[in-house]
């Protein structure tokens, strides 16, 4: 880390913009999906008669939704979309950075990248853990 060097990304600005486009694409699938499982959720509801439930019964109805919300925000897809929107932040704010390991300030290698733009640690640093 002491080299300078090292904290720089030495992304062309073409491949950068390759990495960018295909994170905002995964993006849009991974909101899809989640869009999908939301109706789920919504209709699943919809099928059992709430008409004929007590009122304070309805209301925690409302309660459960919102923890099934709240548990698709900590699925797969809601850490995932976390992540995809991490790595966009950084090459519109730091594009300096974006590529680089953020554990041992190596550049990621450009392969890598293209398999999984939204990575943060070089391979050597993830297979470590
Ligand atoms: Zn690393």
């Amino acid at each position: 880390m002491s080299d300078e060097q090292t904290l720089r990304s030495s992304l062309t600005d073409e491949q950068r913009s390759t990495l960018e486009k295909r994170l905002v694409e995964e993006r849009q699938r991974v909101a899809e999906r989640a869009g999908r499982h939301d109706d789920e959720i919504a209709s699943s509801d919809q099928d059992g008669d709430l008409t004929t439930y007590p009122l304070h019964l309805a209301d925690e109805g409302t309660d459960t939704m919102e923890q099934e919300q709240d548990l698709l925000m900590r699925s797969r897809d809601g850490q995932h979309m976390a992540l995809i929107d991490n790595a966009l932040r950084k090459v519109y704010k730091e594009s300096d950075r974006y590529g680089i390991c953020e554990n041992c300030g190596r550049d990621i290698p450009y392969e890598r990248l293209e398999m999984v733009p939204w990575t943060r640690f070089c391979l050597e640093c993830v297979t470590k853990e």
